[in-house]
């Protein structure tokens, strides 16, 4: 699959809602999960969500763990503090998981989704890092506990910068 600029992210009305329903019912932490679907030429078509549990809020022995492997205190305090509602990672267990799953289906893990709890759903520098390449990466921003909108992006190949692709719902 190539990174183009002009990607295509075509959500099923069925996984928009159990997206915004994720989203919204998380707040304010921040939720994560996979997009499963095909992709169909330039288009990623998803067919349905998989939410999974987001390490970084539930998992503090993970946190703490990383906090103290960073040298820089002061970055490891800046690291801490901003754990809780803005990073997310997923635990490469559920990942296999998921990939079992979906595996003898027609459908793959396509991309990853997560909730931004009262910021933009513009990539943070850690999405950025974090974000696979050659997959949509979906972000819902949450303002006050409700859905306010849903942007996707892909992250360029080789480096850190993300480029917007367009969303359609055309999907039933
Ligand atoms: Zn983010």
């Amino acid at each position: 699959m190539s990174c183009s600029s002009r990607s295509l992210l075509d959500v099923g009305r069925q996984a928009l809602d159990d997206l915004i329903r994720h989203a919204e019912s998380g707040y304010p932490e921040e939720v994560c999960g996979f997009l499963i679907g095909v992709v169909v030429g330039e288009a990623t078509r998803v067919t349905r969500i998989r939410p999974v549990r987001n390490m970084w809020s539930e998992d503090g022995v993970l946190v703490q763990d990383l906090t103290e492997a960073l040298s820089d205190t002061d970055r490891a305090m800046e690291f801490a503090a901003a754990a809780a509602t803005t990073r997310f990672a997923i635990d490469p267990r559920e990942q296999l998981k998921v990939m079992r799953e979906v595996r003898g289906e027609s459908a793959r893990i396509v991309g990853l989704y997560h909730s931004h709890p009262d910021h933009p759903a513009v990539p943070s520098g850690w999405d950025a890092e974090f974000a696979w390449e050659a997959c949509s990466f979906a972000i819902a921003s949450v303002l006050g506990g409700s859905f306010a909108e849903l942007r996707s992006w892909r992250r360029v190949s080789g480096g850190t910068t993300m480029l917007e692709e367009t969303i359609l719902t055309t999907t039933p």
